[in-house]
């Protein structure tokens, strides 16, 4: 667990292979929890019905426990399943904690996006940008879409803490644009258009804090250029996909789509041997990394411009 501001408090940490990735808002008499994500459960049963529970989800407990303050809302970033997965764990396995009953300490409402497929103890549904209260605390709920096929990213900034929480938006895959030392060469989206919209609207934002669904907190310019180099991927894909298209009429998508794919790899420094093998190695149901995840995103921007 780690203070990320006075009011802001981190459980988990990235090393932790996501487990219990989440954070906790204080309000004046209740907490906001951010992206449950996935992997609480429970370790252990005595035979006096007491259960022991991921360490994460434990600390997180004895928090509410110090503060005498339950959950009151749980926001959702976005619906994939690595950032909602635990809810199913709270409303299920969950049972109480240190002779608490579950619904004193969890007693939740969801806010989320109006496009959001999700629909039990939904409290609240986000439009394009909406300025809240909630138990004495200014909450502002930005519509960011891009990263979610359901275009349900919503991104939430704290104007008093200037934490900005960007859901899974943020995925610089390394420091600079020159520089990438991810396992891939660019983030994954599924509106190209869209995300470079949403980025664009979230660095007009004064935060001091940048935290990323997958747990990474970027403090100071480290969060402003963490989304500089995130857009800029973006930008550089869209302006290929344009150049190519108009000087290579006669070329088909999937050849348009490979060389775009070779010429940002290549300018980004990223693995050549790792690079190589998304194309041709291992495969998803029969597939390669490269035509599961890379090339729909290009060809995103590819058939932009194909069509226009
Ligand atoms: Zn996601």
């Amino acid at each position: 667990m780690e203070e990320v501001t006075e009011h802001v408090t981190q459980l988990g940490h990235p090393t932790e292979s996501g487990v219990g990735w989440a954070s906790l808002i204080e309000n004046e008499s209740s907490f906001v929890l951010v992206d449950p994500c996935f992997g609480w459960r429970v370790l252990s049963e005595e035979e006096d019905g007491s259960r022991s529970y991921t360490a994460q989800f434990e600390a997180m407990l004895d928090l509410l426990i110090a503060r005498e303050k339950p959950v009151r809302w749980i926001f959702l970033t976005h619906s994939h399943i690595d950032r909602v997965e635990n809810l199913e764990f709270i409303n299920r396995s969950f049972t109480g904690y240190r002779g608490r009953k579950s619904t004193e300490l969890l007693n939740y409402e969801l806010i989320v996006h109006h496009n959001s497929p999700l629909r039990s103890r939904v409290a609240r549904r986000i439009g394009a940008r909406d300025e809240i209260t909630l138990d004495g605390r200014a909450y502002v709920f930005i519509h960011t879409p891009g990263h979610s096929g359901h275009r349900d990213d919503v991104s939430l900034f704290l104007p008093e803490d200037k934490v900005l929480f960007c859901g899974d938006l943020c995925q610089p895959q390394g420091p600079s644009y020159e520089a990438c030392d991810s396992v891939t060469p660019f983030q994954y989206f599924e509106f190209g258009d869209m995300a470079i919209s949403s980025l664009e609207r979230l660095l007009r934002l004064d935060f001091d804090f940048l935290k990323s669904a997958s747990g990474a907190t970027y403090r100071g310019a480290a969060g402003r250029s963490a989304l500089e180099v995130t857009l800029q991927v973006l930008q550089r894909l869209d302006e290929l996909a344009r150049e190519l298209v108009r000087e290579n009429p006669r070329a088909d998508s999937a050849t348009i789509c490979e060389w775009i794919y070779d010429t940002v790899c290549y300018e980004r420094g990223f693995d050549a041997h790792r690079a190589y093998w998304r194309k041709t190695g291992h495969t998803v149901n029969g597939k390669t990394e490269y035509e599961v995840f890379d090339k729909p995103e290009i060809d995103n921007f590819v058939q932009k411009y194909r069509l226009s």
